[in-house]
């Protein structure tokens, strides 16, 4: 399992996720932020529509997941 935080994902807390995959991290990080959009947390509400600007353009959307793929392979297994 690896560890990586809100705020790594594109999010703005300091909750941490396990996961095995970077895509199941994702998915963890996407429920946390329904959760937090639920809750209508200001910090979240902001974090989500940057995310949601950069999901209109595919090109820097699959940028920006490569990007998180090689920061979730180069960190240590916990
Ligand atoms: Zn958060």
């Amino acid at each position: 399992m690896k560890t990586m935080t809100c705020m790594q994902l594109g999010g703005a807390c300091n909750e941490k996720f396990q996961a095995n995959s970077v895509e199941d991290i994702a998915e963890l990080s996407k429920a946390h932020g329904m959760e937090m959009f639920q809750k209508q947390d200001a910090n979240h509400l902001e974090a989500m529509s940057k995310m949601s600007e950069l999901m209109k353009q595919p090109q820097e959307m699959q940028n920006w997941f490569a990007a998180k793929k090689k920061e979730f392979d180069s960190l240590a297994e916990d």
